[in-house]
Protein backbone atom coordinates (compact mmCIF):
# COMPACT_ATOMS: atom_id res chain seq x y z
CA UNK A 1 0.00 0.00 0.00
CA UNK A 2 3.06 3.05 0.93
CA UNK A 3 4.59 1.38 -2.09
CA UNK A 4 1.68 2.31 -4.28
CA UNK A 5 0.65 5.57 -2.42
CA UNK A 6 4.45 6.14 -3.25
CA UNK A 7 4.07 5.49 -7.32
CA UNK A 8 1.46 7.88 -7.23
CA UNK A 9 2.81 10.51 -4.98
CA UNK A 10 5.83 10.43 -7.54
CA UNK A 11 3.26 10.48 -10.77
CA UNK A 12 1.47 13.38 -9.14
CA UNK A 13 4.98 15.63 -8.81
CA UNK A 14 5.61 14.64 -12.44
CA UNK A 15 2.75 15.42 -13.50
CA UNK A 16 2.92 19.09 -11.54
CA UNK A 17 6.23 20.06 -12.66
CA UNK A 18 9.13 19.62 -15.30
CA UNK A 19 12.57 20.24 -14.10
CA UNK A 20 15.12 20.50 -16.99
CA UNK A 21 18.02 21.83 -14.60
CA UNK A 22 21.03 21.04 -15.46
CA UNK A 23 19.72 20.20 -18.98
CA UNK A 24 21.74 23.16 -20.57
CA UNK A 25 24.09 25.05 -18.04
CA UNK A 26 25.18 28.41 -20.00
CA UNK A 27 28.53 29.38 -18.85
CA UNK A 28 28.55 33.31 -19.11
CA UNK A 29 30.80 35.77 -17.58
CA UNK A 30 27.56 37.20 -16.01
CA UNK A 31 24.78 35.26 -14.83
CA UNK A 32 20.90 35.90 -15.19
CA UNK A 33 17.87 35.33 -14.17
CA UNK A 34 14.17 34.65 -14.84
CA UNK A 35 11.10 34.03 -13.47
CA UNK A 36 7.62 33.29 -15.14
CA UNK A 37 4.14 33.51 -14.03
CA UNK A 38 0.51 32.72 -15.31
CA UNK A 39 -1.35 32.94 -12.73
CA UNK A 40 -2.21 31.60 -8.96
CA UNK A 41 -5.38 29.40 -8.29
CA UNK A 42 -6.66 26.25 -7.76
CA UNK A 43 -4.88 23.46 -6.35
CA UNK A 44 -3.22 21.29 -9.34
CA UNK A 45 -4.19 18.21 -8.41
CA UNK A 46 -7.78 18.54 -9.28
CA UNK A 47 -7.12 19.64 -12.69
CA UNK A 48 -7.10 16.97 -15.14
CA UNK A 49 -3.94 15.59 -16.64
CA UNK A 50 -4.35 17.11 -19.94
CA UNK A 51 -5.37 20.55 -18.53
CA UNK A 52 -1.72 20.34 -16.31
CA UNK A 53 0.60 19.16 -19.20
CA UNK A 54 -1.25 22.32 -20.98
CA UNK A 55 0.03 24.58 -19.24
CA UNK A 56 3.27 22.97 -18.20
CA UNK A 57 3.93 23.12 -22.10
CA UNK A 58 2.76 26.81 -22.20
CA UNK A 59 5.22 27.89 -19.57
CA UNK A 60 7.95 26.10 -20.77
CA UNK A 61 7.87 27.08 -24.18
CA UNK A 62 7.29 30.76 -23.02
CA UNK A 63 10.32 30.09 -20.16
CA UNK A 64 12.61 28.61 -22.84
CA UNK A 65 12.00 32.36 -25.22
CA UNK A 66 13.17 33.76 -22.10
CA UNK A 67 16.08 31.70 -21.32
CA UNK A 68 17.41 32.01 -24.58
CA UNK A 69 16.66 36.02 -24.68
CA UNK A 70 18.74 36.36 -21.85
CA UNK A 71 21.67 33.67 -22.52
CA UNK A 72 22.18 35.43 -25.88
CA UNK A 73 23.05 39.06 -23.92
CA UNK A 74 19.54 40.79 -24.72
CA UNK A 75 18.15 43.09 -21.59
CA UNK A 76 16.06 41.75 -18.82
CA UNK A 77 13.31 44.79 -20.40
CA UNK A 78 13.59 43.00 -23.82
CA UNK A 79 12.95 39.81 -22.31
CA UNK A 80 9.86 40.75 -20.10
CA UNK A 81 8.21 42.51 -22.93
CA UNK A 82 9.12 38.83 -25.08
CA UNK A 83 8.02 36.94 -23.02
CA UNK A 84 4.88 38.37 -21.69
CA UNK A 85 3.51 39.00 -25.77
CA UNK A 86 4.03 34.93 -26.01
CA UNK A 87 2.18 34.45 -23.13
CA UNK A 88 -0.52 37.02 -24.24
CA UNK A 89 -0.83 35.04 -27.79
CA UNK A 90 -1.14 31.92 -25.69
CA UNK A 91 -5.36 31.46 -25.51
CA UNK A 92 -4.88 29.40 -22.14
CA UNK A 93 -3.98 32.63 -20.09
CA UNK A 94 -5.38 35.04 -19.02
CA UNK A 95 -4.11 38.15 -20.82
CA UNK A 96 -4.26 39.08 -24.79
CA UNK A 97 -6.40 35.99 -26.20
CA UNK A 98 -7.73 34.51 -23.64
CA UNK A 99 -8.91 37.01 -21.36
CA UNK A 100 -11.30 36.49 -19.01
CA UNK A 101 -14.94 38.24 -19.73
CA UNK A 102 -16.46 41.43 -17.68
CA UNK A 103 -19.92 41.96 -16.55
CA UNK A 104 -20.73 43.59 -19.48
CA UNK A 105 -19.41 40.00 -21.63
CA UNK A 106 -16.89 41.97 -22.69
CA UNK A 107 -12.86 41.80 -22.32
CA UNK A 108 -10.84 45.06 -20.64
CA UNK A 109 -6.93 44.25 -20.95
CA UNK A 110 -4.69 45.77 -18.14
CA UNK A 111 -0.73 45.65 -18.61
CA UNK A 112 2.39 47.18 -17.45
CA UNK A 113 5.99 47.03 -17.48
CA UNK A 114 8.79 48.75 -15.56
CA UNK A 115 12.98 48.54 -16.42
CA UNK A 116 14.85 48.99 -12.96
CA UNK A 117 17.56 50.43 -14.30
CA UNK A 118 16.32 53.94 -15.00
CA UNK A 119 12.94 53.13 -12.63
CA UNK A 120 11.21 54.08 -16.45
CA UNK A 121 7.53 52.09 -16.50
CA UNK A 122 4.34 52.53 -18.15
CA UNK A 123 0.64 50.92 -18.25
CA UNK A 124 -2.30 50.57 -19.84
CA UNK A 125 -5.90 49.77 -17.95
CA UNK A 126 -9.12 48.49 -19.32
CA UNK A 127 -7.75 48.55 -23.84
CA UNK A 128 -10.43 46.95 -25.60
CA UNK A 129 -8.39 46.74 -28.96
CA UNK A 130 -5.09 46.27 -28.48
CA UNK A 131 -3.87 42.88 -29.44
CA UNK A 132 -0.54 42.78 -27.16
CA UNK A 133 -1.13 45.21 -23.99
CA UNK A 134 2.26 44.89 -22.84
CA UNK A 135 3.34 46.38 -26.55
CA UNK A 136 1.37 48.99 -25.66
CA UNK A 137 3.07 49.72 -22.02
CA UNK A 138 5.74 49.92 -23.13
CA UNK A 139 5.11 52.58 -25.85
CA UNK A 140 3.94 54.45 -23.00
CA UNK A 141 6.82 54.26 -21.33
CA UNK A 142 9.05 55.07 -24.13
CA UNK A 143 6.97 58.15 -26.62
CA UNK A 144 5.03 59.50 -23.76
CA UNK A 145 5.52 61.46 -20.33
CA UNK A 146 3.07 59.72 -18.90
CA UNK A 147 3.03 56.66 -16.83
CA UNK A 148 -0.55 55.08 -17.43
CA UNK A 149 -3.06 55.65 -19.73
CA UNK A 150 -6.54 54.39 -19.70
CA UNK A 151 -9.78 53.20 -21.40
CA UNK A 152 -10.26 54.80 -24.74
CA UNK A 153 -7.20 57.19 -24.44
CA UNK A 154 -5.08 54.19 -24.51
CA UNK A 155 -6.86 52.44 -27.46
CA UNK A 156 -6.44 55.98 -29.37
CA UNK A 157 -2.31 56.20 -28.70
CA UNK A 158 -2.63 52.81 -29.80
CA UNK A 159 -4.08 53.64 -33.51
CA UNK A 160 -2.19 56.47 -33.11
CA UNK A 161 1.53 54.20 -32.48
CA UNK A 162 -0.11 52.04 -35.47
CA UNK A 163 0.47 49.16 -33.22
CA UNK A 164 -1.70 45.71 -34.26
CA UNK A 165 -5.45 46.06 -33.59
CA UNK A 166 -7.99 43.64 -33.38
CA UNK A 167 -11.55 43.07 -32.54
CA UNK A 168 -12.76 42.82 -29.10
CA UNK A 169 -14.27 39.05 -29.75
CA UNK A 170 -10.59 38.52 -30.76
CA UNK A 171 -9.86 37.49 -26.93
CA UNK A 172 -12.82 35.47 -26.32
CA UNK A 173 -12.58 31.76 -25.78
CA UNK A 174 -15.14 29.01 -24.65
CA UNK A 175 -12.72 28.98 -21.37
CA UNK A 176 -13.62 32.57 -20.65
CA UNK A 177 -17.25 31.91 -21.77
CA UNK A 178 -17.54 29.19 -19.40
CA UNK A 179 -15.78 30.76 -16.11
CA UNK A 180 -18.17 33.93 -16.78
CA UNK A 181 -21.45 31.93 -17.24
CA UNK A 182 -20.61 30.08 -14.09
CA UNK A 183 -20.00 33.31 -12.31
CA UNK A 184 -23.56 34.47 -13.32
CA UNK A 185 -25.08 31.14 -12.00
CA UNK A 186 -23.09 31.08 -8.67
CA UNK A 187 -21.80 28.00 -9.17
CA UNK A 188 -19.01 26.67 -7.61
CA UNK A 189 -15.98 28.18 -9.79
CA UNK A 190 -13.93 25.68 -11.92
CA UNK A 191 -10.29 24.18 -10.78
CA UNK A 192 -8.27 26.69 -13.05
CA UNK A 193 -5.73 29.61 -12.74
CA UNK A 194 -6.75 32.65 -12.84
CA UNK A 195 -4.10 32.77 -15.66
CA UNK A 196 -2.70 36.48 -15.21
CA UNK A 197 0.37 36.60 -16.42
CA UNK A 198 4.02 37.94 -15.84
CA UNK A 199 8.02 38.09 -16.07
CA UNK A 200 10.90 39.40 -14.14
CA UNK A 201 14.50 38.99 -14.80
CA UNK A 202 17.59 39.81 -14.25
CA UNK A 203 20.31 40.11 -17.34
CA UNK A 204 24.04 39.88 -17.89
CA UNK A 205 24.53 43.86 -17.20
CA UNK A 206 22.97 43.41 -13.99
CA UNK A 207 19.81 45.32 -14.70
CA UNK A 208 15.93 44.30 -13.78
CA UNK A 209 13.08 44.21 -15.22
CA UNK A 210 9.67 43.57 -14.53
CA UNK A 211 6.31 43.03 -16.74
CA UNK A 212 2.82 41.68 -16.03
CA UNK A 213 -0.43 41.26 -18.04
CA UNK A 214 -4.18 40.71 -17.65
CA UNK A 215 -7.45 40.29 -18.61
CA UNK A 216 -8.60 40.91 -14.73
CA UNK A 217 -10.83 39.11 -13.04
CA UNK A 218 -14.31 37.50 -14.59
CA UNK A 219 -17.75 38.83 -14.25
CA UNK A 220 -15.49 42.13 -13.21
CA UNK A 221 -17.48 45.56 -13.09
CA UNK A 222 -17.15 47.41 -16.21
CA UNK A 223 -14.09 49.85 -15.94
CA UNK A 224 -12.63 47.82 -12.74
CA UNK A 225 -9.06 48.47 -12.83
CA UNK A 226 -6.80 45.85 -10.84
CA UNK A 227 -3.55 45.83 -9.37
CA UNK A 228 -1.50 44.86 -13.04
CA UNK A 229 -1.03 47.74 -14.59
CA UNK A 230 -0.55 49.60 -11.33
CA UNK A 231 3.42 50.49 -10.88
CA UNK A 232 4.50 49.14 -7.09
CA UNK A 233 1.10 47.00 -7.13
CA UNK A 234 1.23 44.62 -9.50
CA UNK A 235 4.12 45.40 -10.86
CA UNK A 236 7.96 46.77 -9.85
CA UNK A 237 11.69 47.04 -10.59
CA UNK A 238 14.58 48.64 -8.90
CA UNK A 239 18.01 47.62 -9.90
CA UNK A 240 18.95 48.55 -6.34
CA UNK A 241 16.70 45.54 -4.86
CA UNK A 242 14.62 43.16 -7.37
CA UNK A 243 11.96 43.13 -9.59
CA UNK A 244 8.27 41.83 -9.04
CA UNK A 245 5.39 40.63 -10.66
CA UNK A 246 1.78 39.61 -9.05
CA UNK A 247 -1.39 37.46 -9.42
CA UNK A 248 -3.99 37.15 -7.64
CA UNK A 249 -7.32 39.59 -6.71
CA UNK A 250 -6.04 42.84 -7.00
CA UNK A 251 -8.15 45.05 -5.00
CA UNK A 252 -5.68 43.40 -2.04
CA UNK A 253 -2.61 44.11 -4.29
CA UNK A 254 -3.44 47.88 -4.47
CA UNK A 255 -4.09 48.17 -0.78
CA UNK A 256 -1.02 46.60 0.72
CA UNK A 257 1.53 47.87 -2.44
CA UNK A 258 2.17 44.41 -2.61
CA UNK A 259 4.99 44.47 -5.38
CA UNK A 260 6.76 47.40 -3.84
CA UNK A 261 6.64 46.42 -0.43
CA UNK A 262 9.14 43.02 -1.20
CA UNK A 263 11.47 45.90 -2.58
CA UNK A 264 11.04 47.92 0.90
CA UNK A 265 11.73 44.63 2.73
CA UNK A 266 14.87 44.55 0.92
CA UNK A 267 16.21 47.70 1.22
CA UNK A 268 14.99 49.42 4.41
CA UNK A 269 14.87 46.02 6.32
CA UNK A 270 18.00 44.20 4.70
CA UNK A 271 15.20 41.09 4.48
CA UNK A 272 16.49 38.63 2.22
CA UNK A 273 14.19 38.36 -1.02
CA UNK A 274 12.86 35.09 -0.28
CA UNK A 275 11.90 36.11 3.05
CA UNK A 276 10.39 39.19 1.88
CA UNK A 277 7.83 37.75 -0.34
CA UNK A 278 6.87 35.21 1.91
CA UNK A 279 5.90 37.76 4.65
CA UNK A 280 4.21 39.79 2.28
CA UNK A 281 2.23 36.70 0.67
CA UNK A 282 1.30 35.04 3.92
CA UNK A 283 1.31 37.64 6.73
CA UNK A 284 0.40 40.95 4.73
CA UNK A 285 -2.22 38.70 2.35
CA UNK A 286 -4.65 36.21 3.37
CA UNK A 287 -4.97 32.95 2.26
CA UNK A 288 -6.35 32.29 -1.25
CA UNK A 289 -5.64 35.88 -2.17
CA UNK A 290 -3.01 35.17 -4.65
CA UNK A 291 0.72 34.54 -5.15
CA UNK A 292 3.90 36.52 -6.98
CA UNK A 293 6.99 36.40 -8.52
CA UNK A 294 10.30 38.06 -7.99
CA UNK A 295 13.86 38.08 -8.84
CA UNK A 296 16.56 39.80 -6.89
CA UNK A 297 20.02 41.44 -8.04
CA UNK A 298 22.10 38.90 -7.05
CA UNK A 299 20.20 36.43 -8.65
CA UNK A 300 17.93 34.60 -5.87
CA UNK A 301 14.48 33.76 -7.76
CA UNK A 302 11.39 33.71 -5.44
CA UNK A 303 8.11 32.26 -6.79
CA UNK A 304 5.19 32.90 -3.56
CA UNK A 305 1.66 32.07 -3.13
CA UNK A 306 -0.97 31.52 -0.69
CA UNK A 307 -3.73 29.68 -3.49
CA UNK A 308 -3.60 26.00 -4.05
CA UNK A 309 -1.69 26.79 -7.09
CA UNK A 310 0.47 29.07 -9.30
CA UNK A 311 1.54 28.29 -12.62
CA UNK A 312 5.34 29.43 -12.69
CA UNK A 313 8.84 29.04 -14.80
CA UNK A 314 12.19 29.91 -13.29
CA UNK A 315 15.89 29.43 -15.04
CA UNK A 316 18.97 31.06 -14.68
CA UNK A 317 22.52 30.62 -16.41
CA UNK A 318 23.87 28.16 -13.35
CA UNK A 319 21.94 25.59 -14.85
CA UNK A 320 18.22 25.98 -13.22
CA UNK A 321 15.42 25.47 -15.84
CA UNK A 322 11.99 24.27 -14.04
CA UNK A 323 8.06 25.01 -14.35
CA UNK A 324 5.78 23.49 -12.40
CA UNK A 325 1.64 24.51 -10.79
CA UNK A 326 2.46 24.79 -7.21
CA UNK A 327 5.37 25.84 -5.17
CA UNK A 328 4.72 23.08 -2.36
CA UNK A 329 5.34 20.34 -4.18
N1 LIG B 1 -4.43 40.56 -10.43
C1 LIG B 1 -5.37 40.49 -11.50
C2 LIG B 1 -6.46 41.51 -11.27
O1 LIG B 1 -6.93 41.64 -10.16
C3 LIG B 1 -6.00 39.14 -11.68
C4 LIG B 1 -5.07 37.96 -11.57
O2 LIG B 1 -3.91 38.10 -11.25
O3 LIG B 1 -5.50 36.86 -11.86
O4 LIG B 1 -6.89 42.11 -12.21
Amino acid sequence: MRQLLGICLTFATLLTAIDRSQAQPVHSERSFAIVIHGGAGANPQRLSATAQNAYLKSLEKALQAGYTSLAAGHSSLETVELVVRLMEDDPIFNAGKGAVMNAAGTHELDASIMDGSTKACGAVAGVKRVKNPIGLARLVMTRTPHVLLAAEGADQFAQQQQVELVENKYFWTQKAQDSLDRVRRKAKPGAEFKGTVGCVALDQSGNLAAATSTGGLTNKRFGRVGDSPIIGAGTYADNATCAVSCTGTGEHYIRHAIAHDVAARMEYGKQPLVQAAKIVIHQKLKPGDGGLIAVGRDGAMAVEHNTGGIAYGMANGNGVFRVGLTRRE
